[in-house]
């Protein structure tokens, strides 16, 4: 019996892991430029935090948590998602007293979802979240913030799409105009649905039934029921948008259906093929501290999918192609010499450089092949006579050209070749 990964997980192989860490690095030297700090959260919590903090009667809850009971009888699940975990930690640490406070994470998830490409039921999101900010410059430093990560790939024409849902002062006539919609279609929705639009209607509008999509797609849009206030942000969020260069539409379908998303939700889409393609998508909170029963504090953030990022790079040859992993090979003529050569090599990553060493005792062709395929510019020769005289061959890979150099300069003369960034 050959043992295989769990259904809707990857090995992430030697060969793929440099563009995740080219992805990586570019997340944190973002969200680091904004003056965001990282913030990282158990693997697994009480299972509260994800009812209270994304709610009961969501499709994240109901469906697709990996949840279980530890020996102690605690009922704990894998993170579905950051947002709700990173709220419990501001709370439990009493972050709080201290606003604003400017967040990123980048950690896995963990979903019971039919697996598809670019969705895994572990993936990883790099994502956002900035509490005690009300105002609708926070929205847009946010949107900023995800502009300009995506916009370094290259991506094709990004486009932010914006739309306000409302706050407690407008949302009750919207959502009276939605239920009453609803109920015109109940037969089209899906059964979770049809319990749903009693309970929280907004709900009906994260389903991901297509029939309960399509009654969605025909539902009155929450843009036409803004109250003053929410108007004025929302004006204020594109006015900022505007003022920054940052392309961006009104569209009336995106919507959150959760009770504590309020006033601002966005979605970032890049050309594809002449449509559009989602890759992050965001949004305001001001409703979800108190859900997990802090005192009320505002919020936005955004939440981006690495391996959907990533498909779309690799799809669109925005990747760069790998670089060497090695700068310099030390290659040894006669395996009694490896532990100068080992001391060579110490030598040179002292200096900075990437060194690989022959640990096998191959024959000289065989070791140049290696360095070859590892991408070395350089490789030290050593063999016996030249190690009597104290000094070893250097050779350049592109030119083939090969000249002595004495052993005690070679890192000072390797590592000065060498660029560094
Ligand atoms: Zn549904
Ligand atoms: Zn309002």
């Amino acid at each position: 019996m050959e043992l295989q990964r769990p259904r809707g997980t990857q090995d992430i192989l030697p060969g793929e892991s440099p563009k995740w860490q080219l992805v990586e690095a570019a997340a944190h030297r973002v969200a680091q430029s904004f003056g965001y700090a990282e913030i990282r959260t158990p693997t697994f919590e009480h299972v509260e935090v994800f009812r209270h903090g994304v709610g009961d009667a969501t499709d994240i809850v109901e469906k697709e948590m990996y949840e279980f009971t530890d020996h102690g009888g605690r009922s704990l699940v894998l993170r579905p998602e950051s947002t709700a975990a990173v709220a419990r930690a501001l709370l439990q640490s009493h972050l709080f007293a201290e606003l604003p406070q400017r967040l990123y994470y980048m950690q896995s998830h963990f979903r019971y979802e039919r697996p598809q490409a670019g969705r895994l039921r572990q993936h990883t999101q790099f994502g956002i979240e900035v509490y005690g900010a009300g105002g609708p410059l926070a929205d847009a430093e946010v949107i900023s913030l995800a502009h300009s990560f995506l916009g370094q790939f290259g991506l094709h024409n990004l486009s932010v799409r914006l739309n306000s849902i409302g706050d407690a002062e407008c949302r009750p006539a919207y959502r009276g105009a939605l239920v009453e919609h609803l109920e015109a279609h109940r037969e089209e929705l899906c059964a979770d649905c049809q319990r749903r639009m009693t309970k929280n209607p907004l709900r009906v509008l994260d389903c991901k039934n297509s029939g309960c999509q399509r009654v969605v797609s025909g539902a009155p849009r929450p843009l036409s029921y803004l109250c003053a206030d929410c108007k004025a942000h929302l004006e204020g969020v594109e006015a900022a948008l505007l003022a920054l260069g940052i392309p961006f539409a009104r569209d009336g379908s995106i919507v959150r259906g959760l009770d504590y998303y309020t006033r601002t939700v966005f979605e970032i889409q890049y050309e594809k093929l002449g449509a559009q393609a989602t890759v992050c998508g965001g949004g305001r909170y001001d409703g979800l501290i108190e859900a997990l029963g802090g005192a009320p504090l505002p919020g936005v953030g955004f939440g981006l999918g690495l391996e959907r990022l990533l498909l779309t790079l690799e799809e669109e040859g925005l990747l760069p192609p790998p670089a060497p992993s090695i700068d310099v090979f030390v290659a040894a003529i006669g395996e009694e010499l490896g532990p100068e050569a080992m001391r060579i090599a110490r030598q040179l990553r002292e200096a900075g450089l990437r060194v690989e060493q022959e640990v096998l005792g191959r024959s000289l062709k065989a070791q140049l092949r290696r360095a070859q395929k590892v991408g070395a510019a350089r490789v030290v020769i050593l063999g016996p006579q030249e190690l009597q005289r104290g000094v070893a061959v250097v050779r350049d890979m592109n030119s083939s050209q090969q000249e002595e150099a004495p052993i005690e300069d070679l890192a000072a003369r390797l590592g000065a070749a060498v660029p560094r960034d």
